[in-house]
């Protein structure tokens, strides 16, 4: 059954504004829906799993703002405690001690950190996280991985170039070449590739990078004893072990990708979650690696806004939920059956896709392959899929990121009813791909 197209009428005429504003008519690239059918549609209100367009048209939310609303919307105590904020001041420049409440919740519950240090974005988390690496072992080369994603920074913005062990090309004009000479890009789950970097670079590796659970393009799931892997050769070679968290952190509970591999990093960045909804950022490691950092050692980092009394006031409060006992085994049961029954259906139609889903987070391979854990290993072709699927979403009043590259998380807010409806939509969406 063919749905009907959603009227897109009014965000139509906004993005034709909004075009005139902003480059492609958007403050982040992916917001575009270059990817799929369509124009953005512009969000007027959420509450709870649920999001309403500027057109009316009302959806179950699987974006949730790219994974910070992992209670949904509109949830009262976010609300309650922002409000209660907003009438003390907006910012400061000065500490508060909202900013040692929420330090405290984070590092009561994560054995992984010791210190932390809050920013704004997840971007500025990883890029100081780098600056710190760097000033520690006084050495300048950094890995990534193809198929991590990092935020925005200059060292970041930059992809593999052919061969096992390449210096990386920028991967946005704009990066001088002389910083990608610095980043160093090879395959994920390639210990070979590793071997070779550190053979290669005897003493230049500051750091290692990886995404807790690489989960930026399509979700990566590694091995642990690849992850362990990782982590002696670090160690062995005076390297630090970054985990960019930014994604994974309060997302596999409080201490992340971490307690999931129980491995310990150097380094770990967070941000999404930890703002409960607003901007913010944080790094942490031990407190001999975090006494680097400016005004007790050298490496230099600061923030205007940092810390900002309301956005703490956010983060509060989402985690205070989060630290409640069982919320994250439910959430994962809840994503399970979800996730299981999209299987069977999958198994009954014998289509060629599989669902890969690792705490509340979930992605749609369209794929025949059992195990995907290198971004080689993802078809650009198979995205034209996604793209059918994403359209009868759409129009059956389920929103999921624009992108087949991009997973899906499940909130605390979704509900059965929501959830039931959405496996119909999805069922139904499916038969139309593949049809
Ligand atoms: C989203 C994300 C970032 C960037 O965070 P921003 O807040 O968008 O700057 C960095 N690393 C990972 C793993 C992310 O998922």
């Amino acid at each position: 059954m063919k749905a009907q197209d959603i009227s897109r009428e009014k965000s139509t005429e906004l993005f034709e504004k909004a075009k005139n504003y902003f480059p492609g008519g958007v403050n982040s690239p992916v917001r575009a829906f270059k990817s799929v059918y369509g124009t953005p549609l512009f969000i007027e209100r959420g509450d709870k799993a649920h999001i309403w367009d500027a057109d009316g048209n009302e959806f179950v939310d699987f974006c949730c703002s790219w994974g910070p609303l992992i209670l949904g919307h509109n949830t009262p105590e976010i609300r309650e405690a922002v409000q209660s904020q907003l009438g003390k001041g907006l910012s400061f420049g000065a500490p508060t001690a909202l900013e040692n409440q929420l330090a405290d919740l984070i590092i009561k519950n994560n054995s992984f950190i010791e210190k932390i240090r809050f920013v704004s974005s997840g971007t500025e988390a990883v890029m100081s996280a780098i600056r710190l690496a760097r000033g520690y072992t006084k050495r300048d080369k950094i890995v990534k991985f193809e198929g991590c994603y990092h935020g925005h920074s200059d060292s970041l913005l930059v992809k593999a170039g052919s061969g096992l062990v390449t210096f990386g090309e920028t991967s946005s004009s704009g990066v001088p070449k002389s910083f990608a000479d610095e980043t160093i890009v090879i395959a994920l789950n390639d210990r070979q590739a590793l071997e070779k970097v550190f053979n290669d670079f005897k003493n230049q590796i500051a750091a290692v990078i990886i995404e807790g659970i690489p989960a930026n393009n399509g979700l990566l799931i590694q091995d642990k004893e690849y992850i362990q892997f990782l982590r002696d050769i670090t160690n062995k070679n005076g390297s630090l072990l970054i985990f960019d968290e930014v994604i994974t952190g309060f997302r596999l509970g409080f201490e992340g990708a971490a307690k999931y591999y129980d491995i310990q990093p150097d380094i770990l960045t967070y941000g999404k979650i930890i703002g409960g909804g607003m901007p913010v950022g944080a790094y942490g490691a031990s407190n001999e690696v975090m006494s680097n950092i400016s005004p007790d050692g050298n490496v230099y980092q600061a923030g205007t806004l940092s810390g900002n009394p309301v956005a703490m006031a956010a983060g509060i409060a989402a985690l205070s939920i989060l630290s409640k006992p069982n919320f994250y085994t439910n959430l994962e049961k809840t994503t399970q059956n979800f996730v299981n029954e999209l299987r069977q259906f999958i198994a009954e139609n014998n289509l060629e896709l599989q669902i890969f889903t690792i705490g509340s987070i979930f992605w749609f391979a369209f794929t025949s392959e059992k195990k995907v854990q290198r971004a080689d290993q993802i078809d650009p072709a198979s995205m034209e899929k996604y793209k059918i699927m994403h359209r009868e979403l759409l129009n059956r009043g389920i929103y999921f990121g624009p992108s087949g590259y991009e997973v899906g998380f499940i909130s605390a807010a979704h509900t059965s009813e929501d959830l039931e409806k959405a496996l119909n939509a999805i069922k139904e969406s499916l038969l139309i791909t593949f049809g």
